[in-house]
């Protein structure tokens, strides 16, 4: 599986469920050490990002925050491309001043 970007407001299943019978948590913080709520009764729990992403199954709702940043990336990407492409047009030559000088 290829790297996974968490951020704050993300809500993730657990693979084990909490006792209170919800495996949903929502992220808190991000940091070295990741700090989640359980949906389900409130608790929180701060472990560290490979126990964190050990535990994740899956994410179950994208922050808002996260839904911009990854199309930021695609915007980015997109225009990276585009400027690439019109990047031939505008390297044309035009120094046509000069050269047709008339007896
Ligand atoms: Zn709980």
């Amino acid at each position: 599986m290829a790297f996974v970007r968490y951020y704050v407001g993300d809500v993730v299943k657990m693979k084990k469920s909490h006792p209170c019978g919800s495996a949903e948590w929502e992220v808190k913080r991000i940091g070295t050490d990741f700090t989640i709520v359980c949906r389900g009764c409130g608790h929180q729990v701060m472990l560290s990002r490979p126990k964190f992403e050990k535990a994740v199954k899956k994410i179950v709702i994208r922050s808002a925050e996260a839904e911009a940043a990854e199309a930021a990336k695609k915007e980015a990407a997109s225009q990276a491309k585009v400027a690439a492409q019109t990047d031939v047009n505008i390297s044309a030559p035009a120094n046509t001043a000069g050269g047709d000088t008339v007896d």
